[in-house]
């Protein structure tokens, strides 16, 4: 799937940071093109007229956030980079393991404007006193690896990294490392000992990868989407970036956001925050499919909960999302039709949390599996009389705050709104009731 075409406002420089540069054919944005395209005028500009501690402050004030998913304030986790230069060895590690399933906002981005995020990374580093980078990429990303190798050549090449960038006296360089293809190397402390050939097991927090990091040392964890947004804050300014967003909105800027399952026009598209979610699913991704009917929709991701349709006059924005009912995360949404089951489609994504978990804290290892072998027995109607609220005890027992990291927070989302909303579906599992009808095979895409 690639970028879809903003249907009402084109693609234009003051109002989509990230996307106008994007070619209408899909390919790949190199280095020549991006530079006509005003490429790297930004790197020039925070390099050469602006101060590191400068730099910081105009992303403080933007009211960036992270585009991960958690959407942590971007500006103060660059603030909580140490000041002492006596510290002078820190990285900057870019998060590219997008494995969230129906999100791939970030690959399209690397893949179409790879210059867009290494110009992003240079002025990041640049505030952050990093000399080093490293973009941690999905390993099934096999075309992303191929396209950002190349581009890092290329600005290698062009002086734009390397000693003595575009000859401010900055120096940088910057590594793209393939991982293994597990879901949880994106959590960022697993993600770190997984670039450092550990197993990919999260570590405690604190100490934030600010203080301990790479290599025990200061390191600051961006999402691909989240640096690429730094050139345009540069370049235009605090006031513009903040007026892109729509009225209402607490989130500032713009967000890729989009679509899946049956809709008529599944894609990403480029949107200020605050836009409804009825305006994503309409307007952009078209509505359903003729013969489908929406049944509910996860906003950004498997690890977010379900809402009905009625939520979808929801801003999308964190707060927006959260009055409703659960996280925006990623904010690439999936629509369920009517024809889905929804006992079906609990298994299918707790079979892919259960598979994901590292097995490093109990509650994780063994209840995933748990709600697994409670959502199978439910779907062949073979469920137990109590079976229903072991699975709620399990989404309150592997909740925020239980497990060492998000994977089984994000896991039991999905089933305390489908069990919320669709009881009767997990009831007609239970053994001796009606059965529960002949539902669709549910499909996760992974
Ligand atoms: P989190 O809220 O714990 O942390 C978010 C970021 O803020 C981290 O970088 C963390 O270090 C920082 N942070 C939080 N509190 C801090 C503090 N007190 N001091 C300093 N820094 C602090 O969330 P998380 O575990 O990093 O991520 C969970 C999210 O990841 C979920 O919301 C989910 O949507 C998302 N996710 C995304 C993908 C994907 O492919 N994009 C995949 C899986 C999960």
């Amino acid at each position: 799937t690639s970028f879809g075409t903003a249907n009402r406002t084109p693609r234009q420089e003051e109002t989509h940071p990230l996307t106008w540069r994007l070619r209408d054919d899909g390919e790949t944005v190199w280095l020549d093109e991006y530079r006509q395209k005003n490429g790297y005028a930004a790197a020039q500009k925070a390099l050469t007229e602006m101060a590191q501690a400068d730099i910081v402050q105009q992303v403080k004030d933007s009211g960036l956030k992270g585009r991960g998913g958690a959407g942590f304030p971007a500006g103060v986790k660059w603030g909580l980079m140490p000041n002492d230069e006596s510290m002078n060895i820190r990285y900057l590690l870019c998060n590219a393991d997008e494995m969230e399933p129906n999100t791939w906002k970030d690959r399209l981005l690397m893949e179409q404007l790879p210059h867009l995020l290494i110009e992003g990374m240079i002025i990041s580093a640049r505030a952050l006193k990093a000399y080093r980078g490293y973009i941690f990429l999905r390993g099934e990303y096999v075309d992303a690896a191929r396209i950002l190798n190349r581009a890092v050549e290329e600005a290698k090449a062009a002086g734009l990294l390397g000693k003595n960038i575009l000859g401010s006296g900055f120096d940088f360089e910057l590594f793209v490392h393939t991982g293994a293809g597990r879901y949880i190397c994106g959590e960022e402390t697993a993600l770190i000992n997984s670039l450092e050939g550990r197993r990919a097991n999260p570590r405690a927090k604190p100490p934030f990868p600010a203080a301990v990091g790479v290599w025990g040392k200061p390191t600051c964890v961006n999402n691909v989407e989240t640096l690429s947004n730094v050139p345009a804050i540069v370049a235009n300014g605090v006031d513009w970036y903040k007026a892109l967003a729509r009225e209402g909105s607490e989130d500032m800027g713009t967000k890729l956001m989009g679509f899946s399952g049956k809709v008529k026009n599944p894609g990403v598209w480029e949107l200020p925050f605050g836009i409804t979610a009825q305006e994503l699913f309409e307007d952009y991704a078209g509505g359903m499919q003729d013969g489908f009917r929406l049944k509910c929709w996860q906003p950004g991701g498997a690890g977010t909960g379900f809402l009905l349709p009625e939520h979808l006059s929801a801003q999308m924005f964190a707060g927006g999302i959260g009055k409703v009912g659960t996280r925006m995360g990623t904010g690439l949404a999936l629509a369920v039709d009517e024809r889905i089951n929804m006992v079906s489609l609990l298994r299918n994504m707790e079979e892919f949390f259960a598979r994901e978990s590292c097995g490093w804290c109990t509650p994780c290892r063994d209840g995933l599996p748990w709600s697994v072998k409670l959502l199978q027995a439910l779907e062949k109607g073979q469920g137990q009389p109590g079976d229903i609220e072991t699975l709620e005890q399990l989404c309150h027992g592997l909740g925020p705050g239980k497990t060492f990291c998000a994977h089984a927070p994000g896991a039991v989302e999905p089933l305390g709104s489908a069990i919320k909303y669709f009881r009767s579906e997990f009831e007609a599992g239970i053994a001796g009731t009606a059965p529960a009808g002949q539902p669709e095979t549910a499909t996760v895409s992974v």
